[in-house]
């Protein structure tokens, strides 16, 4: 059994219009979020595992990063800010990506944006 792990970071939403500290641009942030795979053979896909969020600017990636299991009230408010916008982005990516995405708002507890997702 060979074991690989990759890992990375996906977009997960679209948060709330900022001008960024770091680099004076305005708009929305972007919603990031860690994830593990762990693969056999590199062919069969066991688990996807997500971690921390990362809420950043679009343009120069500076930003703060947040725990899921303590900050998903704020991570939901930041999203839901954005939400018609995270709408339309959800519909321009494929399904399986969509899916991820709603599988993590459902582990971090964003019902509301789950619901709103769905519709
Ligand atoms: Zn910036």
């Amino acid at each position: 059994m060979v074991l690989t792990m990759e890992t990375g970071t996906m977009d997960i939403g679209i948060g709330r219009i900022v001008k960024c500290t770091n680099c004076n641009n305005t708009g929305r942030e972007v919603v990031k979020q860690e994830f593990f795979n762990q693969d056999a053979f590199y062919i069969i896909p066991l688990n996807r595992q997500t971690g921390k969020v990362f809420v950043v600017c679009h343009i120069c990636h500076w930003g703060i990063k947040l725990n899921p299991k303590i900050d998903s009230a704020k991570i939901e408010a930041i999203i839901w800010d954005g939400r018609e916008q995270t709408k339309a982005f959800l519909n321009r990516i494929s399904s399986s990506q969509r899916n991820r995405i709603l599988k993590s708002y459902r582990k971090m507890g964003l019902n509301k944006l789950v619901n709103f997702m769905s519709q």
